[in-house]
């Protein structure tokens, strides 16, 4: 089970996201100038270095405010990076290479423990409709936030609950 977390904390992160406007959530881990073509600087080795830098920054604050462990923090980072990427990879036409590009740039990262993205792709989609989307392993608390409801992708849930909401998701445009 996962531990409790404070409902402020919560709030806050939710707070933070909700001023981000929809074009710029993408870009929150990446910076504010992140593009597709920054992703692959980010690849080729200019700025590994201080994304994780980053991470273990700011893992390591909030793993010792919010009494939750470092491992749950860098999956939680580990999903976000790759939903991220994987929307860039939809917005673009490239979904095989932002897949591609997640495992890089995890394993580019090295930190020991950090679990590699995973994926669940979803199979007889009509053309045209993304199929590919982040396997979570982590948990981001927005079911606790007043008038939010539970994630479609939640690990929380049977496999073939996770496929049916995740290929309703698809189906009616959403992405993420
Ligand atoms: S619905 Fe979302 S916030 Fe709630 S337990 Fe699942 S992943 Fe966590």
């Amino acid at each position: 089970m996962m531990p409790a977390a404070s409902p402020a904390a919560a709030t806050t992160l939710h707070t933070i996201l909700d001023r981000l406007s929809d074009a710029e959530r993408p870009f929150f881990l990446l910076g504010e100038d992140a593009s597709p073509v920054n992703a692959e600087a980010i690849m080729d080795g200019d700025g590994v270095e201080e994304l994780g830098a980053t991470l273990d920054a700011v893992i390591g604050v909030l793993a010792s405010r919010l009494g939750r462990g470092e491992r749950r923090l860098w999956a939680l980072a580990v999903d976000s990076l790759t939903n991220r990427l994987l929307w860039l990879g939809a917005a673009t036409g490239q979904l095989g290479r932002a897949q591609a590009m997640a495992v890089d740039l995890v394993a580019a990262l090295d930190r020991p423990g950090v679990p590699a993205p995973r994926f669940t792709t979803l199979r007889d989609l009509p053309e045209g409709v993304r199929d590919v989307w982040v396997r979570r392993g982590s948990c981001c608390l927005v079911s606790r936030v007043p008038g939010h409801g539970s994630c479609a992708d939640c690990p929380r849930q049977t496999p073939a609950e996770r496929e049916a909401r995740l290929r309703e998701r698809a189906l009616t445009g959403g992405d993420h």
